[in-house]
């Protein structure tokens, strides 16, 4: 049996006027399909227009649940990634009927967690980190222009951090027809204690990693987030700022 201590916040932050990014946190009322589905954790940062952000990022929490457990299919990695193709066909589907959506896209970073098991599925700039044996470590990979640039040895990692174009990402639920979709065929096998993040670049941008593991190691999930999206706002708290907070004991 596994044990899951679980707890999210969002934040608008101190500048922005709005808060675009969503959360979703879901467990299936009964039994049954707890065995069959698990645990849905989802992360979504919107962005475009001066509404489309928040239209987009809470439709694809949305589709993404009520698509996630009706499917029939079982492998969950599938599901998921069905469940992502939804969502970016209804946000465009939206967008068109609606001017004022134009251009509107998300981020969306979904896990589930099923017998031991742990399943993901990824698009943008959003992430997931997990920690483990004391080691933190990002188990999704940004979907912006500066990590490619890093992953292609153009441009450091601290020369990313004030990079004019930062902001930018290249994948995301909206954007375009068909998209390209990280969802691991082959799931985590989940260890006593591990905790895993999933969090929007709000916190990401301005707590480094090191500070996310000595607050992840200290706390519960309620008070590990709260302590993150309080560090970020004390920083400036210069975007929306989301965090959902994974702990899981095996008993
Ligand atoms: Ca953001």
């Amino acid at each position: 049996m596994i044990q899951i201590d679980a707890a999210s916040l969002t934040d608008t932050g101190q500048l922005r006027e709005t808060n675009e990014d969503s959360l979703g946190a879901f467990r299936p009322a009964n039994r049954r399909e707890m065995k069959r589905k698990g645990r849905l954790f989802i992360v979504a940062d919107g962005m475009g227009g001066h509404r489309g952000g928040e239209v987009a990022s809470k439709m694809a929490v949305e589709t993404i649940r009520s698509y996630y457990y009706s499917s029939k299919e079982k492998d969950p990695s599938i599901a998921l990634a069905g469940a992502f193709e939804k969502a970016n066909r209804l946000i465009r589907e939206k967008a068109r009927e609606d001017e004022s959506l134009l251009g509107m896209g998300t981020t969306c970073t979904a896990m589930v967690v099923l017998k031991k098991k742990i399943y993901f599925a990824h698009v943008g700039d959003s992430r997931a980190y997990l920690l483990r044996d004391g080691k933190l470590e990002q188990i999704t990979q940004d979907h912006s222009l500066v990590a490619e640039m890093i992953r292609s040895g153009v441009l450091s990692r601290e020369e990313a951090r004030s990079h004019p174009q930062r902001n930018v990402i290249t994948r995301s639920l909206g954007a375009q027809d068909s998209i390209q979709i990280d969802a691991p065929s082959s799931p985590g096998r989940i260890q006593d204690g591990d905790v895993f993040l999933l969090c929007s670049d709000g916190l990401t941008n301005l707590v480094s990693d090191e500070e996310i593991k000595s607050i992840l190691e200290g706390a519960s999930a309620s008070e590990a987030s709260a302590q993150l999206v309080d560090l970020a706002n004390e920083r400036g708290g210069a975007d929306n700022i989301s965090v959902q907070v994974v702990k899981v004991q095996k008993t």
